[in-house]
């Protein structure tokens, strides 16, 4: 691996820092989960005081991860998580280009961090303002790539062990859809080789994502595909959406609909796809897309959000008809028949 300046002074800071704080965006996903845990084992390996603080809980499918029952969780426990991060002297922000991505609940606390600030991630646009240093790649698929590169990278190749590399493995496959995705480079691969030589049950990882359903879940999207996948006639555009009370019927438990909008995507034909769920008074949006239309521009100029060329999302807090108005109106602008 190349010689890179960033890891040096990354893993300086983190030599010369007593007590570090973990944090990445709200509603957690594999790569959050898995490079916070990543990081949060291997810094506790050398040594290192470390608390991981996320906004808010993982969903139910990433509760099996080891160390998830010790983040600490700013939505439920506001004052201890605050008391925490203003006493650290070191601040590691993983997966989110902003300190907005934490939502507006927590972002103050980050803008009144004193301390050193350290982004590694892979979107577009790091915020070179608000951290002190950056590790960014955006051609790199996950963030949990980027915290092995970093492992690796700053000559602690020996420390790795399952525990931190099963995390790592984690976000790996959930933000590359199983390593299908363009961004998977041959790295990733030769990341995922040496995960497997140093223990990792890659198998056991995708059985406890991919097949542990509640009975609940899977009639949700059952639901969901049978009666809520609306296609835009003549247009390549699908999209799915729940309604508060339709996700109340079936129990809906966080990270239930996870994946529904790439099925959407999946019909063939299908170039853009949306997924709008009604959640806690606001509706949050879900796009994918293949090909030349890139979905985090739709939803940084019209949805609040951003994210990837092919994966984004974003929020609406005009109530679900209007949103799925609004994105029709939109897409079909630019899709001219
Ligand atoms: P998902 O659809 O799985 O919730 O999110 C897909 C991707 O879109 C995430 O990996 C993240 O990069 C981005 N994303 C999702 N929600 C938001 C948001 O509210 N703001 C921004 N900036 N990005 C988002
Ligand atoms: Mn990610």
């Amino acid at each position: 691996m190349q010689h890179m300046q960033i890891y040096t002074d990354i893993n300086e800071s983190i030599r010369n820092a007593s007590k570090i704080v973990i944090v990445s965006h709200r509603s957690p996903d594999g790569d959050s989960i898995g490079s916070s845990l990543g990081l949060f084992h291997f810094l506790k390996k050398i040594g290192k005081e470390v608390t991981v603080c996320h906004p808010d809980p993982a969903p139910d499918f990433l509760k099996w991860v080891e160390g998830v029952d010790q983040i600490r969780i700013h939505e439920t426990e506001r004052e201890s998580v605050e008391q925490i991060v203003l006493d650290a002297d070191l601040l590691i922000c993983l997966d989110i280009n902003s300190p907005g991505r934490v939502g507006k609940e927590m972002e103050p606390l980050l803008r009144s961090f004193q301390g050193h600030k350290v982004v590694i991630d892979h979107h577009i646009d790091p915020d070179h303002a608000y951290f002190d240093l950056v590790l960014s790649n955006t051609h790199v698929s996950s963030t949990s790539e980027l915290v092995y590169e970093f492992i690796v990278g700053s000559g602690n190749k020996e420390i790795l062990d399952a525990k931190i590399g099963t995390p790592i493995y984690l976000g790996t496959m959930t933000d590359t859809g199983s390593f299908r995705y363009p961004s998977v480079r041959p790295e990733t691969h030769e990341i995922l080789a040496n995960l497997l030589r140093i223990g990792v049950i890659h198998y056991s990882v995708h059985e406890r994502v991919f097949d542990t359903n509640t009975i609940d879940r899977l009639k949700l999207r059952g639901y969901a595909l049978s009666e809520k996948l609306e296609l835009i006639p003549a247009r390549p555009i699908a999209y799915i959406s729940m309604t508060a009370g339709e996700l109340e019927r079936f129990n809906y438990r966080k990270g239930d609909t996870e994946g529904l909008v790439n099925q959407a995507l999946s019909v063939d034909g299908i170039m853009v796809a949306a997924f709008f769920a009604e959640k806690d008074g606001v509706v949050k949006i879900s796009f994918r897309s293949k090909g030349d239309f890139y979905v985090n521009e739709l939803a940084s100029d019209h949805f609040e959000g951003g994210g990837h060329k092919y994966a984004a999302g974003g929020i609406s807090y005009e109530g679900i008809t209007n949103a799925i108005d609004k994105f029709r109106s939109l897409i079909n602008q630019y899709f001219p028949q």
